[in-house]
């Protein structure tokens, strides 16, 4: 446990997976914590009721809409962007539209929304996306525009580092392997082949990513910026 008593937190896509554990440990740890959803309003109110937490609407493919969700915000303490999604198949078969939309959702938001948040931080902010092992390595074919979306991360991370450093904000991209959650169930058929990639052939639990992304919020974390932060089982080792 982290003491974030205090802090205030924006989580953009907190409703499920990943993002809702995100949003269960800040709020346990203390914070006052804000979270988006996009399709999934009952999972998100029942969440903001479990946690004492706030859901708003917000599509991050909207630029936008995640622009001035960003900006109504106030000063956050720390921002968490995780609302991202995969398209698979082959790139000649995908439609154009919805790789536009992956990049918006995957690239354009985050960029934007750590920007925007950056305005009003506080000497000490942090700034914290949700990448993939897929920006570092991609062993399997029709899953391109993914891969992109999550090496862009990277470069943007460390570029905003730069920016951002000389206030006392940090930004940094947390990597996860395989967690089992709705877009990558542990019973579901791709299960065995990433496993085969794997030291530790289980895949991780979404409070698992929140434990990193605490400790990367947290005060131990200071000089931790620009920095990719990988959690997979040695799925990309
Ligand atoms: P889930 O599909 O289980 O959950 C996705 C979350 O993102 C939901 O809360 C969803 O909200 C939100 N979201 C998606 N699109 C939008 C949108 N347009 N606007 C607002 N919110 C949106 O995914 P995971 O929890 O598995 O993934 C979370 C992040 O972790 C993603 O960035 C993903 O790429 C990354 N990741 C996941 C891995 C895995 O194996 N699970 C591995 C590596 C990275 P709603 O349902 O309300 O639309």
């Amino acid at each position: 446990m982290t003491d974030f008593q205090g802090k205030s937190v924006l989580v953009l896509g907190g409703s499920r997976g990943i993002g809702a554990a995100i949003v269960r440990r800040f709020a346990s740890d203390g914070a006052k914590v804000v979270f988006t959803y996009n399709g999934s309003r009952e999972a998100a109110e029942q969440l903001a009721a479990e946690t004492g937490s706030s859901a708003v609407p917000t599509d991050s493919s909207d630029r936008d809409a995640v622009i001035a969700r960003v900006r109504d915000s106030g000063p956050l303490d720390i921002l968490v962007v995780n609302a991202g999604f995969a398209l698979f198949g082959d790139a000649l078969d995908l439609d154009p539209d919805e790789v536009d939309r992956l990049i918006r959702v995957n690239v354009t938001a985050p960029y934007h929304a750590s920007v925007e948040a950056a305005r009003q931080m506080p000497e000490g902010g942090r700034i914290i996306v949700i990448g993939s092992v897929n920006g570092d390595r991609m062993p399997l074919p029709g899953m391109a525009s993914y891969a992109l979306s999550k090496s862009a991360l990277q470069g943007m991370a460390r570029g905003l580092a730069r920016d951002f450093g000389p206030r006392g904000i940090t930004i940094n991209i947390v990597q996860p392997g395989p967690i089992d959650t709705d877009a990558n169930p542990e019973d579901g058929p791709m299960r065995d082949l990433m496993h085969s990639f794997m030291a530790i052939k289980r895949h991780g639990r979404p409070e698992e990513v929140a434990g990193m992304v605490a400790w990367l919020a947290g005060p131990e974390a200071g000089f931790v910026t620009g920095a990719m932060h990988t959690i997979d089982g040695a799925f990309g080792a």
